[in-house]
């Protein structure tokens, strides 16, 4: 039988405000442990919290740029849970009433745009950090660092309609965009400030109903998310051929093992026992507010890629991957400037600089070979200095060192060769050592041609240019 997964993603995400969202509290990450605390983020009794207005428009700003309806009166509720890192024993968060609703993101599957639609967004707070002995001398003890508490966080909740890890990563990075162009998260998710629980379940393809779902947790990066989404889904066919049944429960993902493991039994709403927090009044959002934030809204993702489509005459596929981060659309966007030719621009940074950053998990903006240097490059191949064959050999050089790529062709002495009397007396070479070849040639056998070429190119070392190499084999094997 044939399955298919349904996934649902639950996004947390760190607003960049300069105070927590609830008190004065600095959010500056990195700070000595509680130096960045006050009675109303540790919860101390008779305390108030007061909300932050910019993390409210933060909050907005991204219900607008995913098309959700801006609710005009949302609620803040307690949801109650105890845990040593959340000090009032209840986390502020919305429940009946979010901030945004009914929006959709759209995502690149096959070539093809798909919606994935957004059911909510609703603001919260963010718990404080746990340390779990981590040096000898306190190997016995926990630690809590209420720095984090209270630090503004939004939850955007996607809607069932996710087939694939593959998709799944296509929405995360697409949001992730979207966040970063709104300069509202730093989207890091290695440090936490962009987290990511998945609800997967799988069904019989053809079948309507939905499986029993599993929540995974703990997975720190775009990688993870898909590897134990992949791990989440076999794991639930094999159980379903055994002829059992899936349990829903809470999954943490074993980076070390690669694979999830039972963390506890899933949770219902219920059992938070939500109500509205009475220390908070009903967040009414005017409508002048809204309207006000949507026109100083900077050009997003989607609107960027359709201006690359038109502006440069690139493909909708190259424009999407150009413009997957604010940083990758401004690296394009600053080379173009210095050498103007944007499919050839597109395509180098599409092939060589983004293999070489995926191989490293580097982002972008960690790219050892700056815009001048690429555009430096391409200009060497235009003007004929450097061979586009060479120029794979550069461009590695300069992401290993970081070279100026003229330094690096004059110190390889990789300068292309021009000089037609030496490429004739590489062909003479060639020709001289594989006679056989020659006849066949000129019998007729005109494949053999390329074995040439491939000759010169190696008696070169691959700096002969190569209109002229063929321009010149072509003469001297007709003899
Ligand atoms: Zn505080």
């Amino acid at each position: 039988m044939e399955y298919e997964p349904v996934i649902g993603l639950e996004v947390h995400a760190q607003l960049e405000t300069r105070s927590k969202i609830f008190c004065g509290c600095s959010t500056a990450f990195g700070e000595e442990p509680n130096t960045q605390t006050c009675p109303v983020c540790t919860g101390q009794p008779g305390s108030l919290p007061v909300v932050n207005r910019k993390a409210v428009e933060f909050a907005i700003k991204l219900g607008l740029a995913t098309s959700c309806r801006i609710t005009p009166v949302s609620l803040f509720a307690r949801k109650n849970y105890f845990y040593p890192d959340l000090p009032k024993g209840y986390q502020i968060s919305m429940y009946e009433y979010p901030l945004a609703e009914h929006g959709f993101i759209e995502i690149m599957v096959d070539g093809e745009n798909k919606r994935i639609h957004i059911i909510r967004i609703h603001m919260e707070e963010d718990a404080g950090k746990l340390k779990h002995g981590e040096t000898p001398e306190t190997e016995a003890f926990s630690y809590v660092d209420f720095n984090r508490t209270g630090v503004p966080l939004v939850e955007i909740v996607s809607g069932p309609d996710i087939r694939s890890p593959e998709e799944a990563g296509e929405y995360l990075r697409e949001l992730r965009a979207i966040l970063q162009y709104l300069e509202i998260c730093t989207g890091d998710m290695e440090k936490g400030t962009f987290r990511c629980d998945a609800n997967v379940s799988v069904r019989p393809k053809g079948q309507e109903e939905f499986g029993t779902r599993t929540e995974l947790k703990n997975m720190n990066s775009f990688r993870h998310v898909e590897k134990a989404l992949e791990y989440e889904i076999k794991r639930q066919i094999a159980v379903l051929e055994g002829g059992e049944e899936v349990v829903q429960e809470t999954r943490l993902w074993d980076v070390d093992q690669g694979i999830t493991i039972s963390m506890r039994g899933k949770e219902e709403a219920h059992d938070y026992r939500y109500f509205p927090d009475p220390d908070l009044v009903p967040l009414r959002i005017d409508e002048q507010w809204v309207e006000g934030i949507r026109k100083s809204l900077p050009e997003l993702p989607k609107e960027k890629k359709e201006r690359f489509i038109r502006q440069y005459g690139i493909p909708e596929y190259d424009a999407k991957i150009l413009t997957i981060s604010k940083s990758s659309s401004a690296y394009y966007e600053e080379t173009l400037n210095l050498f103007d030719e944007p499919k050839t621009v597109s395509n180098w940074m599409m092939g060589d600089l983004l293999r070489e950053l995926k191989r490293d998990e580097r982002e972008i903006d960690q790219c050892p070979v700056t815009p001048r240097h690429l555009a430096e490059m391409l200009s060497m191949i235009k003007d004929g200095t450097i061979s586009g064959k060479i120029a794979k050999d550069v461009f590695e050089e300069m992401y290993r060192t970081g070279e100026h790529p003229e330094k690096i062709v004059r110190d390889k002495g990789w300068i292309q060769i021009l000089d037609e009397g030496e490429i004739e007396k590489a062909i003479e070479k060639a020709m001289g050592a594989n006679p056989k070849q020659v006849e066949d040639y000129r019998k007729g056998k005109e494949k053999i041609f390329g074995f040439f070429v491939g000759e010169v190119m190696k008696q070169t070392k691959g700096k002969a240019n190569p209109k002229l190499v063929n321009e010149l084999l072509k003469k001297k094997l007709k003899g």
